[in-house]
């Protein structure tokens, strides 16, 4: 690459460092020196990519290999794009700045479905042929992980091959293939064939999907030899023996997470009805409370840090958690380093946990009671009552904290009118115990936000049967909130219905999408989960040149045998499970935490992990 005219291009963009690379313990080698070139590719700016604890973890352990190197590529915000075009410059990797088209592999991670025309862009940008038919010998193979991996059938036509379940289990797994191949000097096919044969890798264009006559799937098989009909996510057992990096890059700008992240443990034993990640990230695995001080010890010392985040799907769920936080207070409170929980669990927030934890530092504290009325909490299994929520609460207050967050879903199953007036009512009890809060101990200000998202149903979930509420319908709801809303001293805001409708259309779409969303594409979406370019107009044509209809992907019920075009992965956990859950739900039936008793999930198939 031209770097005279990379450098002229920065200087014509906003937030340059986004493009620059060179960050502290960015790692550097000889790209001429190592067989392999991977690019590790977030699509979606770089702020947001490199809070991404997955990038973290998989560039270090990739780069442990000698025979690897791994580079990170973000989306380039439109600006950027737009001079990357006038200026012919070809998507690049911030640590050589060579263009991705030249690596091995360019490796999506899949976080969220409104990334996906990013896919497709930066691909474009980088000038690899968008689908995978169009490549020739010498392309990089295109590949993908994270979440949105396990329905990959809307980006079946752009991916080569997909990497289901925990990345460190494979990855090395997958490269070894490829240095072989490589050195061999097979075809593509080859590679992807040998690829197919190694457990959680999962190659589309293997696969022939038909369709009944009523547009649902009918059958999706393998259409050669020796691929396996059922693709099974890999998992890592033991996280305390599994790779985690013991250092991070350290940005020159903010970025949203900008701390150190310990991941704690990984998993959810909870069973919220409507939570992919607490079903596709089982069984729970914990690291244990020496390995996570010898980790916090290191992370601090190799990136300077003073903010260090316990990380995982519910932290307040660790069985150690009291003695994790005594001692990483006891090591690091003369240094200063915080310590915050991402997440916190109305049920398991402990006056005397926040407490030490505030010894340093005062974080934002946000709960997620999620329904307004208990009846609805049941439905969803979410597990926490009132009287968890009004406690904690109560506690933030007196400890002195003024602003509370509480996020609530709209269009969940089975809701009424009553349940949305429960938001509002948990508002104003919330407020209430500010006022009940000891004068002197409770801040002089307060402020209460209610955010509300609609509700998405996700494939392997007990709710992934359901129809989504119209967007007509959630607006109606939006509308009644605003209206119930209005108390002092409580602001309301809500996600766009809109998005939620995309989303839940590519959640649960099947190839047939990958026509739409090219189209998208060339009609100018892109960043669709960025309010400011987000436009739905034009998706609505995209479907209507394809002759697709959204809705029979979001807004329709589905029955219990209907083939879906992920039920050829098997994430451990069974669909009879979850249509037991889903059953359940409809009657408002809870299902303790199965860290209590085994229900039965199917993971113990993966090796009885939990048990
Ligand atoms: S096997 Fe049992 S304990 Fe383990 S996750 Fe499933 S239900 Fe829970």
């Amino acid at each position: 690459m031209d770097k005279s005219v990379l450098d002229e291009i920065l200087r014509q963009v906003s937030k340059p460092v986004r493009y620059m690379g060179n960050e502290y313990n960015m790692v550097e080698k000889d790209p001429s020196k190592v067989l392999i070139r991977f690019a590790f590719a977030f699509p979606d700016v770089y702020e947001v990519g490199m809070s991404h604890l997955g990038m973290k973890i998989l560039y270090h352990l990739m780069n442990k290999r000698e025979d690897t190197y791994c580079e990170r590529v973000f989306a380039p915000w439109v600006d950027m794009e737009q001079k990357m075009r006038e200026k012919r410059l070809p998507l690049f990797a911030l640590e050589t700045k060579d263009p991705i088209a030249m690596f091995d592999f360019v490796g999506f991670t899949l976080q969220y479905e409104m990334c996906y025309t990013n896919v497709i862009n930066m691909l474009d940008l980088a000038g690899i042929p968008l689908r995978w038919w169009e490549r020739e010998e010498h392309h990089p193979f295109v590949i993908a992980g994270g979440p949105c991996a396990y329905n990959i059938e809307p980006l079946a036509d752009f991916f080569d091959l997909v990497v289901m379940g925990d990345g460190e289990e494979v990855i090395n797994e997958l490269l070894d293939v490829y240095r072989q191949w490589k050195m061999q000097g097979g075809r593509r096919q080859d590679f992807l064939m040998a690829a197919a044969g190694i457990p959680g890798v999962y190659v589309p264009r293997f696969y022939d999907v038909e369709y009944n006559p009523d547009g649902t799937v009918c059958s999706i098989k393998p259409n050669r030899e020796g691929i396996s009909p059922i693709i099974r996510k890999r998992v890592v057992r033991d996280l305390d023996k599994a790779y985690y990096p013991e250092t991070m890059i350290v940005p020159y700008m903010d970025i949203v997470h900008d701390r150190i992240m310990l991941e704690v443990f990984r998993g959810c034993t909870r069973g919220c009805r409507f939570c992919q990640a607490g079903i596709i990230y089982r069984p729970v695995r914990e690291r244990s409370v020496p390995r996570l001080m010898e980790l916090a010890e290191k992370l601090i010392s190799n990136t300077g840090y003073e903010e260090l985040s316990l990380s995982s799907l519910s932290t307040s769920d660790y069985s150690d958690l009291e003695k994790l936080v005594k001692q990483l207070m006891k090591r690091f409170a003369s240094q200063k380093v915080s310590f915050s929980l991402p997440s916190l669990r109305l049920d398991s927030f402990s006056r005397e946990l926040i407490e030490e934890m505030i010894k340093v530092r005062k974080a934002g504290l946000t709960f997620a009671p999620e329904a307004g009325t208990q009846r609805l909490r049941d439905v969803i299994n979410k597990g926490v009552t009132e009287n968890d929520l009004l406690n904690s609460a109560r506690q933030a207050f007196e400890l002195g904290w003024d602003t509370v967050k509480l996020y609530f879903m709209i269009g969940l199953p089975t809701e009424t009118r009553e349940d949305l007036k429960g938001i509002a009512e948990l508002a104003k009890k919330v407020k209430q115990c500010y006022f009940d809060a000891t004068l002197g101990q409770r801040a002089h200000r307060l402020r209460i936000t209610i955010s509300v998202a609609s509700f998405v149903p996700k494939p392997f979930t007990p709710f992934q049967w359901v129809a989504q509420d119209t967007i007509e319908d959630l607006n109606d709801k939006i509308d009644f909130l605003k209206d119930k809303l209005r108390i002092k001293s409580v602001e309301f805001d809500w996600h766009d219905p809109r998005l939620s409708f995309l989303e839940a259309v590519f959640a649960r779409g099947d190839r047939r999408l990958g026509k739409v969303l090219l189209k998208a594409w060339e009609m100018g979406c892109k960043f669709d989960g960025w309010a400011e370019l987000f436009k739905y107009d034009t998706w609505l044509k995209a479907f209507e040149e394809t002759g697709i209809d959204p809705e029979f992907y979001a807004n329709r019920v589905r029955n219990k045998e209907e083939v879906f075009p992920w039920s050829h992965i098997d994430v451990g956990v069974t669909p009879s499970f979850l249509w037991r859950e889903y059953q359940k739900a409809l009657k408002g039936e809870l299902t303790p935490d199965c860290r209590v008793r085994c229900w039965g999930c199917g993971i113990t198939r993966l090796g009885g992990l939990c048990q």
